[in-house]
């Protein structure tokens, strides 16, 4: 009955998320993100400033704004106004860019899903610094994240969507999209005061992998019903920065975002799933199962960044030596390869996704998530194991 739960629930899950984001998706009236490609857009010299304007869907403040005059004839070329023609079809493009990735924001959801975030957070984190968490409890938590963050408030925006699109819209176009560095800098904000805090409770797609993996866990949510795997850190962040070094250099050089075809975050948004997209989830849904968060450790561009953040994180988790019996009962039951590296303080830590698990399942309750700095446990600690 557990081994068929462990598959069941995951499926059912998926399919809901689905349906519901489907419905979702169309109350809200999305509208599909996405920047018309630079070659698409005709500005030729003989074409007038209305022409390239109704030609391209290019509202005519907007060719205004870019080349900051406001006495433009609307039926004269660039080049009779006296513009440098290719830098005024760079400055159009660019704030032509800037323009579609404003109107294709909903700025009511925006807002609201940032006060929501700090309102859940703050409960988990309480949670967590109480040591307040239980295994049912972590799954309703994943459970309203994914039902909040992800299906009713949708993909957008995501700690992932700010790194991915930040980087293909620089790559493609040469252009920052202001309000997007500022949800980046807040997302890592949260890394730095609490270990991983966005990625570990407020990502819509995280905290759906998380949810999957969990169902097929044991009651005290130790290990796998069906059994689980932990792919060594080494070979997980050796994809991850290969992953992050060509989707980068593919951006700047042929200006074509490689995440897009697969973007896991649309599931939130299922009627763009191109059928990339649609393999590509199952199959990462399939490895969630057995693998703890496939995609935040082996692709995800926020995930790499939010490791390196992390290092520097105010409050973690952290092992009082004194207390610990070195029962290694906090290494087996943590999903990752982490509390391994934490508890021996190695000198590469992987990702800690704040999880708990392992200040719940400690005998001696030597494990906290705090404030304090990580202390070295002495060398004869863990020698025999
Ligand atoms: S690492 Fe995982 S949790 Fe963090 S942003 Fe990426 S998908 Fe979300
Ligand atoms: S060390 Fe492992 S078990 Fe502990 S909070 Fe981090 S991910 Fe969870």
């Amino acid at each position: 009955m557990k081994t068929k739960n462990a598959i069941i629930l995951p499926l059912f899950t998926t399919a809901l998320v689905v349906i519901l984001s489907l419905l979702s998706t169309n109350l809200w009236m999305e509208k599909k993100e996405e920047v018309t490609a630079s070659h698409s857009i005709k500005i030729s010299t003989e074409m007038t400033l209305q022409e390239i304007s109704t030609t391209n869907g290019i509202p005519f403040k907007v060719i205004v704004q870019a080349l900051n005059k406001p006495d433009l004839d609307p039926l004269k070329s660039l080049t009779v106004q006296g513009f440098s023609f290719l830098y005024a079809r760079e400055e159009i493009l660019k704030n032509f860019a800037v323009y579609q990735e404003n109107e294709t924001k909903n700025w009511f959801k925006i807002p609201l899903k940032f006060i929501l975030w700090f309102i859940f957070m703050s409960i988990v984190f309480y949670q967590l610094i109480k040591q307040g968490l239980s295994p049912k409890k972590r799954k309703i938590y994943y459970a309203i994240s994914v039902l909040v963050f992800g299906v009713i408030l949708g993909s957008d925006p995501s700690p992932m969507g700010t790194v991915k699109d930040a980087i293909a819209l620089y790559g493609e176009k040469g252009v920052i999209f202001p309000p997007r560095m500022i949800a980046l800098c807040i997302f890592l904000l949260t890394v730095f005061l609490a270990n991983k805090m966005i990625c570990a409770w407020g990502c819509q797609f995280g905290s759906l992998q998380d949810l999957l993996f969990r169902f097929n866990r044991n009651s005290k949510d130790t290990m796998g019903v069906i059994k689980q795997y932990k792919i060594p850190f080494i070979v997980s962040n050796s994809i991850r920065l290969i992953f992050f070094v060509a989707f980068i250099a593919i951006s700047f050089i042929w200006s074509i975002d490689i995440i897009a075809e697969i973007d896991p975050f649309k599931i939130f948004r299922p009627q763009f799933l191109t059928a990339a997209g649609i393999v590509f989830l199952i199959l990462l849904f399939l490895a969630s199962i057995v693998v703890y968060r496939p995609w935040c450790y082996l692709f995800c561009p926020f995930g790499l960044i939010g490791w390196i953040v992390e290092k520097m994180s105010r409050y973690k988790i952290k092992v009082n030596y004194e207390k610990c019996i070195a029962c290694l009962a906090c290494e087996k039951a943590c999903p990752s390869d982490v509390m391994s590296a934490i508890l021996r303080q190695d000198r590469v830590i992987p990702d800690c996704f704040s999880c708990g698990v392992c200040t719940e399942i400690c005998p001696e309750k030597a494990i906290s998530f705090s404030k304090e700095k990580r202390e070295k446990p002495s060398v004869a600690k863990f020698n025999k194991q």
